[in-house]
């Protein structure tokens, strides 16, 4: 655990390896529930508030330290998660601007005055911070997804007790060591690691927590909602996002928007494309376009700056992934290249006439695989891309506004980007997702509110 700054020496270890050639990238504890729960209490007793231009200066010094180590943090993450050091090094960029952002939002934190109708007393709302928040992280992208919580968590004044995932827990320790370095009082951070099964829910659960942010899949995400009931509560879980292209779009931009949004990460993001919904007679050059950018993509060494694609995080899930395609392909669905499985490394996918309702694209599918939907109209696009349980992010290639706005109307997700795709990405916009995708808001601004209560006060006016 790591914990008042350093990493306690443990006996019971687990072992990460990189999913690329199996070699141990490095141990950490395997902590026990009776440990963590110890370790909350001392938080619960240590917390006091930061003042908010000391979290601001913690959070600057930390994007500039993380800055200063983008090399050796994205080789670390490529190192346990297996995702090309090309993405990585994206990732370390996207995590120090989500860091400068909070470091901003620390100092803008704002109540309102609420003048009351009889004008006999004015009230005033009051950010206080939640208090102890437990965060849990998925395994993919390891690094952006522990600052996008942690950050907000120290800009809103609360504590954290972090639980990142057992395949990729060293980035999320390198972080931690790095905030203290970056001034954070070692007090008000607590990294948990070991058995998922055993520490998640003590964790979720734990009654001196006032807080849980999780992200990861809506399985997981339900048994850790289960275990918090009654506390506040943020779900960032599983998408299954749809790109949506009309017969107007710009095939070079849509072609680039799937194949980019769909390969990203190997296909392992939450946001990624996981479905491209074709309109009409676009679907012929945009799946021929689609299938050459995934043919000309580099499969890999994920350490080779030049691979665009390395492997998943594990034989397994790499081997559900090719199981599907071939599910896909017995139900009708066209394959048209890639698919082709190494260990964990599955090469790009393009797959036209798909189905459906094969569970390729009824699931969602974490691999890097763009399965082409063929319909007739943009009504048919919208109710196929609502014929999920998720709904995360999406996007529409067009330049028919007003087909555009029909379609942002009619589809139940957190966002619709216009000439961009689901992957669309910003610190300053809120991102979250409704139905099976989650609960709540994350975007650092928003993330912020979610991790405060508001105390209101009122006091008679003469
Ligand atoms: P996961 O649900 O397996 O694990 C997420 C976290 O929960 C890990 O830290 C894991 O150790 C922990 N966990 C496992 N069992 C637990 C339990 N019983 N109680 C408490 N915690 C437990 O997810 P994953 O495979 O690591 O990540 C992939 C999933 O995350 C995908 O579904 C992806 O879409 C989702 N995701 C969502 C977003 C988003 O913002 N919406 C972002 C990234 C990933």
């Amino acid at each position: 655990m790591f914990r008042d700054g350093a990493l306690r020496p443990a006996d019971r270890r687990i072992e990460v390896r990189s999913p690329w050639d199996g070699e141990t990238v490095g141990t950490v504890p395997a902590d026990t529930p009776r440990e963590l729960d110890d370790a909350i209490r001392r938080v619960r007793a240590a917390w006091r508030p930061m003042p908010p231009g000391d979290r601001s200066a913690v959070l600057r010094r930390a994007a500039a330290l993380l800055a200063d180590r983008a090399a050796e943090t994205a080789t670390l993450i490529t190192r346990e998660s297996g995702v090309c050091v090309a993405e990585t090094r994206k990732e370390v960029e996207r995590a120090a601007a989500n860091l400068t952002v909070a470091a901003e939002e620390a100092e803008r934190l704002r109540g309102e005055s609420i003048p009351l109708p009889a004008r006999d007393r004015l009230a005033v709302t009051l950010l206080e911070p939640a208090g102890i928040v437990a965060a849990l992280t998925p395994f993919n992208r390891p690094l952006n997804q522990v600052v996008v919580k942690v950050a907000p968590a120290v800009a809103a004044g609360c504590a954290v007790v972090l639980k990142p995932s057992e395949r990729t827990p060293l980035t999320a320790l390198a972080f931690a060591a790095l905030l203290v370095e970056a001034g954070l009082p070692p007090e008000l951070l607590v990294v948990t690691t070991g058995a998922p099964g055993e520490i998640g829910p003590a964790l979720a659960g734990h009654p001196e927590v006032d807080m849980v942010t999780f992200t990861g899949s809506v399985r997981t995400g339900r048994a850790v909602a289960a275990a918090a009931a009654g506390r506040k509560l943020l779900l960032e879980l599983g998408g299954n996002d749809p790109l949506i292209v009309l017969p107007d779009a710009d095939l070079d931009l849509a072609a680039r928007l799937a194949a980019d949004g769909a390969f990203a990460t190997a296909g392992q993001s939450c946001r990624g494309v996981k479905r491209v919904i074709a309109v009409g007679e676009i679907a012929d050059p945009l799946v021929s376009r689609l299938a050459q950018a995934a043919r000309d993509r580099r499969t890999g060494d994920p350490l080779d700056p030049a691979t665009q694609v390395g492997p998943l995080i594990s034989e397994e899930a790499a081997a559900e992934v090719e199981r599907r395609l071939h599910d896909a392909v017995a139900a009708g669905a066209k394959p048209l290249c890639g698919g082709e499985r190494k260990g964990a490394l599955l090469t790009p996918a393009v797959l036209d006439h798909v189905p459906p309702g094969v569970e390729l694209v009824v699931e969602e599918t974490f691999g890097p695989v763009a399965p082409v939907i063929r319909v007739g109209d943009v009504d048919e696009a919208i109710a196929v891309a609502n014929g999920t349980a998720y709904g995360l992010q999406s996007g529409v290639v067009t330049s028919d506004v007003t087909a555009f706005m029909r379609i942002a109307a009619g589809l139940r997700v957190g966002a619709v980007n216009l000439n961009a795709g689901p992957q669309f990405d910003s610190p300053h916009i809120p991102f979250g997702g409704v139905k099976a995708s989650g609960l709540g808001r994350e975007g650092v601004r928003y993330a912020i509110r979610e991790m405060s209560v508001t105390k209101t006060v009122t006091l008679p006016l003469p």
